[in-house]
């Protein structure tokens, strides 16, 4: 299937221009490295004839958006296991709407989560088994993909990571073109470090891989002023959509980088966009500090 994912140069501040994979204009839903991931994962799913896709995940995780989008557009039932106590927003309000059923578990049983899906679908043949995130070997060969659809060859490709299979796709791409590029990968929880570990049981050979541990801002879904006040500078000055939780840190690590002259001088930067942009819609209370509409 054709996908629609150009790279667009952009220009921020002084810095020197550089080139983004547009991996979030994929589609609005199935975002960014989430329709890489399940790319290989449905086609398993179609050749073992399962029609039920079960997956798992927090109650603002874009990939369960994605399932629950790819699930109503290729015509399989999704069911996904949230974790917590039961909430209503914006991301699970489209996962239902597109036909997703949501089950609430607390976060002592969802940590085991073959167990939960033993328990609930022991006896549905037709149920697929997705981890959370869509981490798998599938989801590597899906991002390794990225580099084939690349222009010219990089000095340096640059992502976020949550799980780290996104990243560990990337640096399987380039170790199978025998390219010189380099991959500098953002983690945006703390602790980042365990990440390069999870990268490495996809992809052993990590030469050309550099892990950036310092740009979590508190952790998972944390933020700081400052990283917001980057966030609606880098928007407002590029036109490009970023979100709180994954490409504002990404893009906030590679200008920081830049400013503190850790960057080789006219490298040539490839950045992909991930996408994940409905993760725009928690988190508001942080673009309306009023102290901050006061001052503006
Ligand atoms: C899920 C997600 C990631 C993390 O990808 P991993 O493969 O888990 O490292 C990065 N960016 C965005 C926008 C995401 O939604």
């Amino acid at each position: 299937m054709h996908i629609y994912s150009p790279v667009h140069i952009i220009q921020y501040e002084g810095f020197p221009a550089i080139s983004v994979k547009r991996d979030d204009l994929i589609d609005p839903y199935i975002s960014g490295n989430k329709w890489r991931k399940l790319k290989y994962i449905l086609q398993d799913a179609a050749a073992k004839r399962k029609s039920h896709l079960v997956t798992f995940g927090g109650a603002y995780s874009n990939h369960m958006l994605a399932t629950a989008a790819a699930a109503a557009r290729f015509g399989y039932k999704a069911t996904a296991f949230v974790r917590g106590e039961e909430v209503e927003n914006e991301m699970l309000l489209l996962c239902k709407l597109f036909g997703m059923k949501l089950q609430f578990i607390d976060r002592e049983h969802y940590l085991d989560k073959k167990a939960l899906f033993d328990n609930y679908f022991k006896n549905d043949l037709s149920a697929y088994f997705i981890d959370e995130g869509g981490a798998s070997e599938q989801a590597v060969r899906g991002c390794a993909e990225i580099i084939d659809e690349l222009p010219e060859t990089y000095d340096y490709i640059f992502c976020a990571a949550g799980t780290g299979t996104t990243a560990a796709g990337l640096l399987r791409g380039v170790n199978q073109k025998g390219l010189d590029t380099l991959i500098h990968v953002v983690p945006v929880l703390k602790g980042g470090q365990f990440i390069e570990r999870e990268i490495e049981k996809y992809e052993p050979e990590k030469n050309r891989l550099f892990m950036h541990t310092d740009y979590h801002f508190g952790g998972y879904a944390k933020t700081q002023p400052v990283l917001i006040a980057f966030m609606k500078d880098f928007i407002a000055k590029t036109g490009l959509l970023i979100d709180q939780v994954y490409t504002a840190k990404l893009f906030y690590a590679i200008y920081d980088l830049a400013a503190k002259k850790r960057l080789k001088e006219h490298a040539k930067i490839m950045v992909l966009h991930s996408g994940g942009l409905m993760g725009l819609l928690g988190h508001k209370e942080k673009f309306f500090n009023p102290t901050e509409v006061i001052n503006t």
